[in-house]
């Protein structure tokens, strides 16, 4: 009988007693996750890549973000000072401004809970008491639509669910880190006003929601508060999307309709990522966390459907998302910074918005929870790497909105976001401070917590203090030049005694990996695109090392995708690179380049260069004659080899005015 009461306390209590809490993601009691955040903090970056660029996060980014955002240029607090009537003046930024200073301040938070600075919590509560009281009675908290004198949700466009997203998702973060509650009130007096607002559902308001980021604030409120009602809510603006009639709307103007809004289908019913991928991918994480909570099938297949349509349909060799600036979709729906068709992947002109890319990431990262699959790891690296880190320079203090994969300087731009160099203000903000609080955030990402262990999601070097959840402490260093070598060393510090799992990711790129533990074979085979799980009893000094072997690979495209066709793009483990003008000979362009199919690159590690980099080089071939006629009758071309070095793709654009291509076409030999 004894035996039988433990069990059932064990099954009652269970994983949930020494769960964490305080993740980037709090699934600690999620029913249907199998891999369950850290919390944020228990990872620490110590030498590295990923230390080197949280450094400049602390140093640069983020402390540079916050003098641009409270000032006068960025304006983001002014509007929130103008509302509180603390100041008098016009609303600056768009209406997605408010969602954006959120961001802002999450990656003030997730600096504060490594660095401890007391003056971070100091500023943060002085916005937060600027918001307060620019906080309406009932709850409404939206600066551009008081400022403008608008209808509250008179367009769905005002981006007043982005906003009230991000401030939920950044006011349960500031709970958990700081411990404080100042946020937390005013994000749920917001919440309760969504919900009284939405929940009778009334008709006018049933295609509301523009930009979804609500539904994974609410789910976070769900998860933080314990009211079942946020979850509920979160559900409702699932459910909602796709049951209405298509047409223009006093809430919805006729350029953002349909597949722009993924309205054209109830989300359970469709196959195919459509429409703005910012909008979509949000929607699709939103949804993810829903998973994570209810369960249901209907819902994780068709977010299968889409995570799979996304990646080996839609997705740029860099991570990226969004082929096109404005288009159509496969529906014929006027798209905007969109999703197009299937294979279809212009490079020059490919959009490719920041944030679209890291909430490919963000989806891929509530996925891997579901499932515990490589897959979706690899997709958040590869995105980390390459087009995350592109949005932003090496310095900290420019940003990119689009990431093409070509860059051309006879390229017409129009005069909006979209530009050639990296920029210290973009009027439309809500890429930086996106990327700023990824980039704060990335070790929050690194591991996560299995039924009996931990798993091994991302490599850098760090420290590891967390606890299993059986409760057990669990320590670990990891030591490695990543991604720039292929080594990596795990050791463990402090652990339990009784056997427990580390499940360690094999990349997909990483073909013939080695896998050890106290310098022999683990008898675990190293399969690439999973994570490799080594289940035993561990004790202090127990060191696994994973070598993954760093061969520079040339990459061709799927052969439906034209633009790529004889093309190919250079990587090195999770890397890849590209061509700028700046290392061509004086007299070459971009397009000049072609690469030998029997060149072979030379990796060189250069600590100094663009932040500290590997860079790879070979024999190019340049091309002589141009082809400057529409279109030219083929004549035997000239040609002059050079050495050419080629550098990592999110470094391109730190040197001054450039040309630039990922994509490079082959000479076959
Ligand atoms: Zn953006």
């Amino acid at each position: 009988m004894r035996k039988i009461v433990t069990l059932i306390l064990c099954l009652i209590v269970g994983n949930h007693a020494f769960a964490q809490e305080k993740g980037i993601i709090d699934n600690s009691k999620s029913p249907n996750v199998k891999f369950k955040s850290i919390n944020f903090g228990d990872c620490q970056w110590t030498e590295g890549f990923w230390a080197d660029k949280w450094k400049v996060c602390e140093e640069t980014m983020v402390p540079y973000m916050g003098e641009v955002l409270c000032g006068d240029v960025g304006h983001a607090l002014n509007n929130f000072k103008i509302v509180a009537g603390m100041k008098e003046g016009e609303h600056g930024g768009h209406n997605w401004h408010d969602g954006d200073f959120y961001k802002y301040m999450e990656a003030c938070m997730y600096i504060y809970a490594q660095n401890k600075d007391k003056e971070i919590l100091k500023s943060l509560d002085e916005y937060i008491s600027i918001i307060g009281k620019a906080q309406h009675e009932d709850g409404y908290l939206q600066t551009s639509v008081d400022i403008k004198g608008q209808k509250r949700f008179g367009n769905r466009q005002y981006h007043e669910m982005y906003n009230s997203g991000h401030l939920m998702t950044s006011a349960c973060i500031h709970y958990r880190i700081t411990g404080q509650t100042n946020f937390m009130d005013i994000a749920k007096k917001n919440a309760d006003f969504l919900y009284d607002t939405f929940m009778p559902k009334p008709k006018e308001l049933a295609r509301f929601g523009f930009n979804q980021t609500q539904i994974m604030g609410l789910v976070e409120m769900y998860r933080t508060l314990g009211d079942k009602k946020y979850l509920d809510l979160a559900e409702l603006f699932i459910n909602m999307r796709g049951t209405q009639k298509v047409e223009p709307s006093k809430v919805a103007s006729y350029k953002h309709l349909g597949d722009m809004v993924q309205e054209r289908k109830p989300i359970r019913k469709e196959n195919e990522a459509v429409g703005h991928a910012v909008l979509a991918l949000y929607f699709y994480a939103g949804a993810a966390d829903v998973v994570a909570e209810t369960g249901e099938k209907e819902l994780k297949d068709a977010l299968d459907r889409l995570w799979s349509n996304v990646v080996n349909q839609k997705m740029y060799v860099t991570g990226a998302c969004g082929q096109t600036h404005h288009g159509v979709s496969s529906r014929v729906d006027m798209v905007h910074e969109a999703f197009i068709n299937d294979y279809m992947m212009p490079n020059l002109t490919a959009y490719n918005e920041t944030c679209a890319n890291i909430c490919n990431s963000m989806f891929s990262y509530r996925m891997l929870g579901l499932d515990g699959d490589a897959k979706y790891s690899d997709v958040m690296e590869l995105v980390l790497y390459n087009s995350a880190l592109s949005g932003i320079n090496i310095q900290g203090n420019k940003y990119f909105y689009a990431n093409p994969l070509r860059s051309l300087e006879s390229r017409k731009m129009a005069k909006t976001h979209i530009v050639q160099h990296r920029k210290p203000y973009l009027e439309c903000f809500c890429c930086p401070p996106n990327l700023v609080r990824t980039i704060a955030k990335v070790s929050g990402w690194a591991y996560s917590l299995t039924n009996n262990g931990v798993a091994v999601n991302l490599y850098g070097g760090n420290k590891l203090n967390t606890q299993m959840l059986d409760g057990s402490k669990l320590s670990l260093t990891q030591v490695t030049k990543y991604p720039w070598e292929g080594k990596v060393d795990i050791t463990l510090e402090k652990c339990k005694k009784d056997a427990f799992e580390v499940q360690v990711r094999i990349p997909e790129w990483a073909k013939g990996s080695k896998l050890l533990v106290n310098g022999t074979d683990a008898v675990v085979a190293a399969t690439p695109g999973t994570y490799a799980k080594i289940d035993r009893k561990w004790k202090k000094g127990d060191v696994i090392t994973i070598d993954m072997p760093m061969d520079v690979k040339y990459l061709e495209g799927h052969e439906r995708i034209e633009e790529v066709r004889n093309q190919v793009a250079v990587k090195r483990g999770p890397v890849v690179y590209c061509a700028e003008s700046t290392d061509l000979p004086s007299n070459a362009k971009i397009l000049d380049l072609y690469l030998p199919s029997s060149t072979k690159m030379d990796a060189t590690y250069k600590p100094d260069f663009l932040g500290g980099v590997t860079t790879v080089e070979g024999n190019f071939k340049i091309r002589q004659d141009k082809n400057q006629e529409m279109y030219n009758e083929m004549q035997k071309p000239t040609w002059e080899t050079a050495k050419v070095q080629l550098i990592p793709y999110f470094a391109w654009s730190n040197r001054g005015k450039s040309e630039m291509s990922v994509w490079i076409p082959v000479m076959w030999e």
